[in-house]
């Protein structure tokens, strides 16, 4: 079987969710495992929620993100368009046909009467589901009704009695009862087709062989797969893969979590380590390796051994991968990476120096800002009232000694003893009066680096 995958995000959000991109991921890997294709197909046929922009950004961020795509809206491809908006006859050609085949009718069912519908169901304590009341219209009837021009949408006629079965990869057979599944409308009266209708019609005309998507879609699938038998087509794999949490376990949410893919670029967060933490969500490489990269993922990668328990999305944990990563990058390109983050580009030979101080103490890119910034900028304020006359007294140590690690720490031992302080008390204001903070990278390595003109105007007050 040749193997084809896709995400079908819908431009709703802001931007690509962190639970889409793991998602892109395991079918990105899945794909390529088998040598086969990644698509990206958008679902933009809930124009309520169509939200400008968000579609690039989707792409920007897989892009970032270092998934590529084989087709897709921006690359085209044999099966373009890739945009659901765009395929518009395709959706009512198929609903035309499973009306002809009784498989689907026509209602004419008016937003009123759909309200006080459910209103009465609840008062019954019933679920929502639609009561079927055109179905019963004579087909001839309906027809004559569409043709007059009368707002109608098309719904599923699912049968009254029986069951609908799939089988998924991740969590084996799931068995549906019909009576429990509602004559979902397939198209709406604006033209566009609902989901359920463009997620079957595509993935078929897309030839995808494997769906892998969350699993709050689970409960979506019995009307796809009764769409498939209607219509006669093959039955994609099924893959349902668990949801990120929050730590607390409820659904990874705004509130708790951020949730754009853009953010941790923001933040100064790595692809890579983004990506490798992803992938350690409901998958555990088989040496229990928490670092590796997504080649190495696609070598040991199986569908079959996702996990179903809820997945934490813990940002501490992500913290660490990521600070991992810029532990085992070389100079050079950290060097690189943190010019671009900070769009700022500093002299090569003083960065060569900065960075093994630095280096352990950054979880993020972002990071580099605030542990070495006092490098190339006077400290505009201090974390705690400097003390003044130990920072002359520092200064007076300094102005006469030698410009090495054992010169500055003799000539700040002597002047304590002499003062009758602690070192230690000196050692900090030093610290405090030269970078404006309490805690930061080795102190005496940093006053080096610096070098002595520019420290004794620092602690000149
Ligand atoms: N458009 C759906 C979404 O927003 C796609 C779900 C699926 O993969 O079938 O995620």
């Amino acid at each position: 079987m040749f193997i084809r995958t896709r995400i079908a995000p819908s431009p709703t959000g802001q931007d690509l969710h962190i639970g889409n991109a793991y998602t892109a991921l395991v079918n990105y890997v899945f794909a390529k495992k088998y040598r086969g294709k990644f698509i990206i197909r958008i679902e933009d046929t809930d124009r309520t929620r169509f939200v400008e922009e968000s579609e690039q950004r989707i792409l920007a961020s897989l892009d970032w993100l270092g998934i590529p795509h084989d087709e897709g809206p921006d690359t085209g491809g044999p099966f373009a368009p890739y945009r659901q908006s765009e395929r518009l006859d395709q959706y009512k050609r198929v609903a035309e046909e499973l009306v002809k085949k009784g498989h689907a009718y026509y209602c004419f069912c008016t937003q009123q009467r759909l309200e006080q519908m459910r209103k009465d169901q609840e008062a019954r304590h019933e679920p929502p589901m639609y009561d079927g009341l055109c179905k019963t219209l004579d087909p001839h009837e309906s027809q004559e009704r569409v043709k007059a021009g009368l707002s109608h949408v098309v719904r599923l006629k699912v049968p009254d009695e029986g069951t609908t079965l799939f089988a998924d990869i991740v969590r084996g057979e799931i068995l549906f009862e019909n009576k429990l599944i509602d004559d979902q409308v397939i198209l709406k009266s604006d033209g566009y087709p609902t989901y359920h209708l463009g997620v079957v019609v595509d993935d078929h005309l897309m030839e995808i062989s494997h769906v892998i998507r969350g699993e709050e879609w689970i409960s979506s699938t019995p009307k796809h797969i009764l769409l498939y038998q209607f219509l006669g087509w093959d039955i994609p794999n099924y893959a349902h893969v668990p949801l990120l949490r929050n730590p607390d376990k409820s659904k990874l949410s705004k509130r708790k979590n951020p949730v754009w893919v853009s953010w941790y670029k923001e933040q100064g967060f790595l692809p890579e380590a983004v990506l490798n933490y992803l992938a350690t969500m409901a998958w555990a490489h088989p040496e229990g390796k928490d670092i590796f990269s997504v080649d190495e993922m696609m070598k040991h990668f199986d569908l079959k051994d996702i996990q179903t328990t809820a997945p934490v999305f813990d940002i501490e944990k992500l913290r660490w991968t990521n600070g991992e990563y810029i532990r085992k990058m070389d100079d050079a390109k950290l060097i690189e990476q943190i010019s671009a983050f900070t769009h700022q580009i500093r002299p090569m030979n003083q960065m060569r120096q900065i960075i093994p101080l630095v280096r352990d103490r950054m979880k993020t890119l972002a990071e580099f800002s605030s542990l070495a910034g006092f490098f190339f900028e006077r400290p505009k304020g201090y974390e705690r009232p400097l003390k003044n006359e130990l920072v002359a007294l520092a200064k007076k140590a300094f102005e006469s000694c030698d410009w090495n690690h054992e010169g500055m720490e003799k000539a700040i031992r002597e002047a304590a003893e002499k003062k009758g302080v602690p070192a230690k008390d000196l050692f900090m204001e030093l610290r405090v009066a030269v970078t404006g903070k309490t805690v930061g990278p080795p102190l005496l390595e940093s006053l080096k680096i610096l070098g002595k003109e520019e420290i004794l105007e620092r602690l000149s007050l």
